[in-house]
């Protein structure tokens, strides 16, 4: 089955609401294109403006965090319910700094997941491994632990509609690129392992992405890999060169 391609720009805490305006008048031709899913991850704030400024494009809106209960007493976060009003449509699940920063679990981020799901949003569950435990040979074990806890419950179907990012941490924000092979390596082992929790079908249709480092010169030949659908893009997805990674 061929998978479509989805690129999405993380943009974490960059662009304030007037400059993510004016980020997506610049980025809207350079990003235009009918072959490949194009997303903008961007800071909560910005999201109504975001989507406001993408209506009518090619581009869908994503938000990079979300919290596990729909309203209440939860001074600072941000439900499922309000980003599917205000347009959004992808969510950033478990990226490195999130779980770093902000404590945040396994046994948390299968919660968000499932409340993805539940109000109609596609998650995209980043998994990674520090750069010790690529040295001492533990990526794989690893990434099927993350993967297999954070979807605990989640149905293939669900497993089939979503995206799953590999960012080897060492990667993420260091210009330092995993080698195709290594990411090739790992998004296959991540197929792999949906198809022993799930079935074939739901491997070969789950979109998994690489992401660290990618920019307009090594985009091709990541995305050029069998199990590599995409990439998910931090510091090159704030510039011109983010259109050069959707058109690779
Ligand atoms: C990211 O934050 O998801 C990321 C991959 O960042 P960068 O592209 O800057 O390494």
């Amino acid at each position: 089955m061929a998978r479509r391609k989805i690129i999405a720009g993380n943009w974490k805490m960059n662009m304030t609401p007037s400059q993510a305006v004016a980020l997506c008048a610049e980025l809207k031709d350079l990003v235009k294109s009918d072959s490949v899913d194009v997303v903008y991850c961007v800071p909560a704030i910005d999201i109504v403006p975001v989507a406001q400024a993408v209506k009518g494009t090619n581009v869908a809106v994503g938000a990079e965090n979300l919290y596990i209960e729909d309203k209440g007493a939860y001074t600072g976060e941000i439900s499922a319910p309000m980003l599917v009003d205000a347009g959004v449509k992808y969510v950033i699940i478990g990226h490195s700094e999130r779980r770093e920063y902000f404590k945040e679990d396994d046994a948390f981020l299968n919660k968000k997941v499932k409340k993805a799901f539940e109000a109609g949003l596609t998650p995209i569950l980043c998994c990674g491994e520090t750069l010790e435990q690529r040295e001492m040979g533990v990526t794989l074990d690893w990434i099927r632990l993350q993967i297999k806890s954070d979807l605990v419950g989640v149905t293939a179907d669900q497993v089939k509609s979503m995206v799953i990012a590999y960012e080897p941490i060492w990667a993420i924000g260091t210009g330092k690129t995993a080698t195709t092979e290594q990411a090739e390596e790992v998004c296959k082992g991540i197929r792999e392992c949906i198809a022993e929790i799930y079935d074939a079908a739901t491997a070969d249709a789950v979109r998994i992405q690489y992401g660290g480092s990618v920019n307009a010169g090594n985009a091709a030949e990541l995305f050029a890999q069998p199990d590599i659908d995409g990439g998910l893009v931090g510091g090159a997805s704030l510039k011109a060169d983010f259109g050069k990674i959707v058109n690779y």
